[in-house]
Order: structure tokens, then sequence, then C-alpha cells
């Protein structure tokens, strides 16, 4: 680990740690270019009645809006926790450099956070899990993308 490595980490858990007196989840994240902040965030999944809005999501939306720019390559995503399955996927999308977390999914289950059960849960087969995910193929599905496909001057991402 790199002394910078530390150091935005650190911001990441201070920030994580305020957010609890703040009536937060227990999570902070900051997303950095060039050695300087572009994003920061805190869990806002209570106070916003969101539950995609955990730290890194909210970090990963500051940090677009500041660079301008929907791929984030180029950054580092800092989170005081091992991001969950939710918040990895949007950093895959975001084109992250490089993910560097702090506490991992058993501190979360230990706080009675689900990031562990998720993870579980997503190399198990769908037919096991509580929640029932189901493809029904009706006739317009594919017009989607053919509509897309079509589309000459379409932004690519
Ligand atoms: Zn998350």
């Amino acid at each position: 680990m790199t002394g910078d490595d530390a150091r935005w980490l650190d911001e990441a858990v201070r920030l994580a740690t305020a957010n609890v007196a703040e009536g937060g989840g227990p999570f902070g994240a900051v997303v950095v270019r060039d050695g300087a902040t572009v994003g920061t965030g805190q869990n806002l999944v209570t106070r916003d009645l969101d539950p995609t809005a955990h730290a890194e999501v909210v970090a990963i939306r500051e940090a677009c809006r500041t660079i301008g720019d929907f791929s984030l390559a180029g950054c580092v995503l800092y989170a005081s926790c091992e991001p969950c399955p939710l918040c990895l996927s949007a950093s895959l999308w975001a084109r992250l450099d490089r993910v560097v977390y702090a506490a991992d999914r058993d501190d979360a289950a230990r706080g009675g956070f689900d990031d562990s059960f998720f993870y579980q849960l997503l190399s198990r087969p769908r037919e096991t899990w509580p929640m029932a995910v189901v493809n029904e193929r009706v006739e317009t599905a594919s017009e989607p993308f053919d509509t897309w496909l079509a589309t000459e001057d379409r932004t690519r991402y």
C-alpha cells in the first residue's frame, strides 16, 4: 500500500464515521484523480429514501459531475468498506482504474449489513433466491437494441 492509499482510505473512513453522527450509515468513499479529490460520498440511503445511495455510488455520481464525463477512467475509488455488488458493478461501469477499500464484507456483516449475504446469493442459482428474477421474452424485446444499433450518432459507453 502506498502512502497515498493510506491517506485516502483515512479520508473515506473519516467520512463514514462522521456520517453515523449525522444519522446515516457507516460508509464513506472518495474518488481521486491525479492526487486530488473529484468526488466524495457518504451513505444516504435512509436520509434520501434511496436504497442505491451507497457512499461509493454517491461519490461516483459527484466525480462524474465534477469531471463532466460518465467515464472515470484514470480515477481511483477509495472506500471505507469493501464495495457491495452494486457498488462494485457501478465501479466497473464507471471504468475506474482501481478500487481500494479498508474494512471488508465481514466487518459489514458484523454491523448488520447484507454485503456478504448478497455476494453469497449472487454465486447461487437464482431459483434459490428470496426474490424472483423472471425472463419473459415479449415480441418487442429486441426492439430497443435494434433501434440503438440503427442510430449512427449514438453515444457509445
Ligand atoms: Zn454498495
